[in-house]
């Protein structure tokens, strides 16, 4: 297949290299990052979408994409499919697919999990929103660079099923950080907690497959000072993205608000930037009770 693709940074590079592995014909733009092997570089993100089956991007948020989009909707062939990976608001995501379609293009937001370690091996979890029939068509794309795509429904399904997914993620791992410290402050040895609510009810993917204790659990950031892994900024941007949209469809997510406003606190006024999203942990440590 012939396929553009626009934002080859630490999460779409390495997916437009899988699909050249692949065998399809990828034409790349960028406007820093450098190309990778099998990936021919455009001279504009027109050029690389011009003549592509499948138009692919990987932006870091809503506005550039809808400026982007301005750029390319007119130069895709018609009945091409403008497929976006990046994580947006899902007001852009489905103003940018109405572009596409009133263009004659299938347009999906599909947004993804996994981080670069999943960009990289090819093992992405894909959530996706837009027509049956551009999902069908995206589906062997999505086989190589991940490991699972779901069709979550039309315009903007995916978006909303990537912030509601970080959402929960951010409140389990603040609760969880914050468990570890009282848990400190208890006595309580952490490889002992660990090993209770592991496997008891507290138990979740922040906990079992993440844990924010250094040296306890499977290998995590915290093992490895805390270096991203998923940045606590990265992670204010997708909280923020799931308070946007609650507050557009008059949702009630206190515990949500409550995580976008630690993480902001951490990722501003503290030493959070730059950090892993569950140095949380040490943040807690160093706090007492106010
Ligand atoms: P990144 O900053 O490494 O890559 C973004 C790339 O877009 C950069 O190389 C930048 O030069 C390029 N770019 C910006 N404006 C452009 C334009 N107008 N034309 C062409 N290229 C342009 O970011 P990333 O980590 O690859 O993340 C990309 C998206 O994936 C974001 O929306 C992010 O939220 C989402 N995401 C990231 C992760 C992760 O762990 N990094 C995980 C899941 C989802």
């Amino acid at each position: 297949m012939k396929i553009g693709f626009i934002g080859l940074g630490n999460m779409g590079g390495p997916m437009a290299a899988n699909l050249a592995k692949a065998g399809h014909k990828v034409a790349g733009f960028d406007l820093a990052a450098p190309m990778p092997g099998g990936v021919v570089k455009a001279a504009s993100a027109a050029e690389a979408a011009a003549g592509a089956e499948v138009v692919i991007t990987m932006l870091p948020n809503g506005a550039i994409l809808r400026a982007v989009a301005d750029e390319i909707v007119p130069a895709m062939a018609a009945g091409a499919v403008f497929c976006d990976c990046s994580t947006v608001d899902v007001e852009s995501a489905r103003a940018v697919a109405g572009q596409a379609q009133a263009a004659g293009l299938g347009a999906l937001d599909a947004p993804v999990s996994g981080g670069v370690g999943g960009a990289t091996a090819g093992t992405l979890t894909f959530m996706v929103g837009g027509s049956a029939e551009a999902f069908d068509k995206v589906k062997p794309l999505f086989d190589i660079m991940g490991q699972k795509a779901v069709h979550c429904g039309e315009a903007g399904a995916g978006q909303a099923a990537k912030i509601c997914n970080n959402m929960i993620l951010g409140v389990t791992m603040i609760a969880t950080c914050e468990a570890f410290a009282l848990a400190d402050k208890l006595g309580l040895d952490r490889a002992r907690m660990f090993d209770v609510v592991s496997t008891s009810s507290g138990y979740s993917w922040s906990m079992n497959a993440y844990c924010p204790a250094p040296g306890v659990g499977p290998a995590s950031p915290a093992d490895n000072g805390y270096k991203p892994g998923f940045a606590a900024e990265l992670m204010l941007k997708d909280l923020r993205l799931s308070q946007q949209a609650a507050e557009a469809a008059d949702a009630d997510t206190p515990m949500g608000e409550l995580a976008a406003a630690l993480y902001a606190r951490f990722v501003e006024d503290e030493d959070g930037k730059g950090r892993d999203f569950s140095a949380m942990l040490p943040r807690f440590e160093a706090r007492h009770r106010q």
